[in-house]
């Protein structure tokens, strides 16, 4: 468990961040959100002691990160910011193995988890250990950066922007990938973005700054159905509010008896690529399979009351 307990950072007596008080539980993402100079990298920068707090502290399973010298601390908390930060004149592994070697882990014991690392980013070791970074792609790049902050089970993974040098459909696919792996990992992550879409996709829990100050902490579904300040409902956006929340509920939460016509889909999907397939298709119901057997259908219908009753 990560306790910030009303840390503070003050440069030349204007808050760059105002008493942030919050608790991040283990094995979950906490997204950080907010606009341009809204005090999210500030933050982040004095959980792993780059900036010391101006007053407050981080206690991480209880102890202040106060009683840890800096660049130990840091061998603990892995970081990962926007355009990866990998060393070019090192391969792929020697970049993954940094933090490892710098703990002295041995030399078998660190090949294996840049070969775990490395497959379960999908990139296959053998074809990917001796590159150098210039001979990977942006995402492999972006992907093995992540590898790296990972690479020696850090307590915390601190993630800045990670992911705003990316296009648009590489970045979905980057978001899945991170929370398939930090399911599979159980790794505690904070993530800074500027975007409440990334936000709501990737956060078991969202932190929304303004101005230094923590102005809502809480579930996706809490921050879209209830905002707590004006600011936070224009971030999550009134327009997109239905369709943010839709996206935030499986199918199976509305699933009925009867039949649909064409392509079903998983019980899992949400009501947002219902409501998509609904119009992109003209049908009034879709089919929903659970391991292969159609359970019944979603119809366009009940998918609009819910947005409308919770929006
Ligand atoms: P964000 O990451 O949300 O864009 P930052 O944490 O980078 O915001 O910055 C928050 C505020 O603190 C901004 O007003 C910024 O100009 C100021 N700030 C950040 N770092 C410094 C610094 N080293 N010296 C002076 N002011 C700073
Ligand atoms: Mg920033």
């Amino acid at each position: 468990m990560i306790e910030i307990d009303r840390i503070t950072k003050t440069y030349n007596g204007v808050k760059a961040v105002d008493a942030v008080t919050m608790t991040v539980e283990t094995g979950t993402i906490t997204v950080i959100v907010g606009t341009s100079g809204s005090g999210k990298t500030t933050l982040l920068r004095m959980i792993n002691r780059l900036e010391e707090p101006t007053s407050g502290e981080v206690r991480i399973n209880g102890v202040s990160t106060l009683a840890t010298k800096p660049h130990l601390l840091r061998r603990r908390i892995g970081y990962a910011i926007q355009g990866h930060g990998l060393f070019p004149h090192h391969t792929v592994a020697r970049n993954i193995g940094a933090v490892p070697r710098l703990l002295d882990w041995p030399k078998d014991k660190i090949e294996a988890r840049v070969d775990e690392l490395l497959t379960l980013f999908s990139m296959d070791p053998a074809q990917f250990r001796d590159r150098y970074p210039a001979e990977l792609s942006g995402g492999q790049q972006q992907r093995v950066g992540v590898a790296r902050a990972l690479a020696s089970r850090p307590d915390l993974l601190l993630m800045d922007e990670p992911f705003g040098a990316l296009d648009p459909i590489i970045r979905a696919r980057a978001q899945d990938d991170l929370r398939r792996i930090q399911k599979a990992l159980g790794s505690t992550i904070m993530l800074v973005t500027h975007d409440m879409e990334e936000a709501i996709r990737l956060g078991d829990r969202v932190a929304v700054m303004d101005g230094g100050k923590l102005v809502q902490h809480g579930t996706p579904a809490e921050i879209i159905a209830q905002p707590a300040t004006d600011f936070v409902a224009n971030m999550v956006g009134e327009v997109e509010r239905p369709l943010r929340l839709l996206s935030l509920i499986p199918l199976c939460d509305l699933v009925e008896d009867g039949d649909a016509p064409g392509a079903a889909l998983p019980a899992d999907a949400s009501l947002r690529d219902a409501l998509a397939a609904c119009l992109w298709t003209g049908r009034s119901a879709v089919p929903v399979e659970r391991d292969g057997d159609v359970v019944g259908r979603v119809t366009f219908d009940a998918i609009r009351a819910r947005a409308e009753l919770r929006a």
